[in-house]
């Protein structure tokens, strides 16, 4: 028998491709191929890691912090990251609730795989980040979406919340500030919706705070410090955005001690612990200097203020003002029915996506990877120079669409 694709696991057939990294890779292959695209599909910092951070894995190499690292992490990073939310957040975890994995991404798929048993339910307010549903199929669970649209600010209400949860569901994932959409829930917005979740004891929070330091609100309320809702938070971070480290991959979650032990016994079996070289680079990110983060934060800001004042020029988008991450996820319905220089009808935001990246050479993300179908994502994350070619592009090649 010819083994073939049909021959995957039922769990891998039925899981979507990243649609984030699948953009990206599509428009590395079209610059290999000699087209000017830019590129404001994936979503990561476009500055370099900060040298002292660099040093740091350097000394660590010579030092020969090259054997196996425990599986949830160094306890020097583990007490580095207790003592980043105590002294940032207010938050009290000891070390041993903290685990560390490869990035972000791998915490919040370890948590989802930790509590979510098959037909558990976890509600995902939408827009939200590609692969929380995916992390939710591979868990046999099933994703309850919640969605909210431009019209308000793509946040949730406790009412829109509490009519989502059920006897089976046993967690929610929010994300503040919020990819895709940048939007960030000020603490009574948050406050409003951690009322509706002290009423239901079963459900765990996922709180994806992965972007807390790009935030143009100046402040920032983590949802950990609810006491309502406290031993049940569980907090998602890591170094990625606010140190410009995506390619490192250390993340980790702070968690309920029962919990943070299912984590490292998943981590343990599947992974074991992340790099060693990267986690002593991290425990550098954390313990010094922290004026790198406010450099790349009012980067971005003077950045969101360019692809606004842009974005909004151009007629039949509908454009927010996110207040945080570094994502603009416009509305784009009003091309609908429009055709193409070559015939061809826009139906769908993934039409649009597509005859932006082969006539304007600029690649977007569209909503629908978002649970947001009639939207495009662009991230603006990369020059002045690049957003402001970007949009006279995309301006020009949506004035052909009749
Ligand atoms: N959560 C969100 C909302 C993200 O945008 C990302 C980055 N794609 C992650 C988690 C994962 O980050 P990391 O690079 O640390 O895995
Ligand atoms: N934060 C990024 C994005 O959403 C990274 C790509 C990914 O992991 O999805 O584009």
């Amino acid at each position: 028998m010819e083994q073939n694709s049909s021959c995957l696991s039922a769990r891998i057939q039925s899981l979507a491709v990243s649609a984030t990294l699948a953009m990206s890779q599509k428009s590395q292959e079209l610059k290999a191929q000699g087209i000017d695209v830019i590129n404001l599909s994936v979503g990561e910092p476009d500055f370099n890691t900060p040298d002292h951070i660099k040093d740091a894995a350097k000394k660590a190499i010579d030092e020969n912090f090259t054997f196996y690292s425990p599986v949830p992490g160094y306890m020097s990073l583990r007490r580095a990251i207790a003592d980043k939310l105590s002294r940032e957040n207010g938050l009290a975890f000891a070390p041993e609730q903290i685990v560390v994995g490869n990035g972000a991404k791998q915490a919040i798929c370890n948590v989802v795989l930790a509590v979510v048993n098959p037909g558990d339910e976890v509600v995902i307010p939408v827009p939200a980040w590609v692969s929380y549903v995916e992390m939710v199929k591979l868990a046999e669970g099933k994703a309850v979406t919640v969605s909210a649209g431009i019209e308000s600010d793509f946040k949730i209400t406790p009412a829109q919340l509490e009519a989502a949860i059920t006897d089976k569901t046993r967690a929610i994932i929010l994300c503040s500030p919020s990819n895709p959409t940048g939007s960030v829930y000020s603490k009574t917005e948050l406050q409003a919706l951690v009322d509706v979740l002290a009423r239901h004891p079963r459900v765990i929070v996922i709180a994806d705070e992965i972007y807390e330091h790009i935030n143009f609100t100046g402040s920032f309320t983590s949802l950990g410090s609810f006491p309502e809702i406290a031993n049940r938070v569980v907090i998602i971070n890591g170094v990625s955005k606010a140190y410009a480290m995506t390619g490192w991959r250390i993340g980790y979650c702070a968690a309920p001690l029962w919990l943070a032990k299912g984590v490292t016994k998943l981590q343990g079996q599947y992974t074991s612990g992340a790099s060693s070289i990267a986690q002593k680079a991290a425990e550098a990110a954390y313990n010094g200097p922290q004026d790198c983060i406010a450099r790349m934060r009012d980067a971005f800001e003077r950045r969101r203020d360019l692809v606004v004042e842009l974005a909004s020029a151009i007629p039949g988008l509908k454009v927010n003002r996110p207040e945080g991450a570094f994502y603009l996820l416009p509305e784009v319905t009003a091309y609908y029915g429009k055709k193409t220089p070559d015939g061809k009808v826009i139906e769908t935001s993934g039409d649009l996506a597509m005859f932006l990246l082969q006539d304007a050479h600029v690649a977007m993300v569209d909503g629908a990877a978002f649970c947001a179908p009639g939207y495009i994502r662009l991230s603006y994350a990369t020059s002045d120079d690049n957003i402001r070619e970007a949009m006279r592009r995309v301006a020009e090649s949506l004035a052909k669409l009749k």
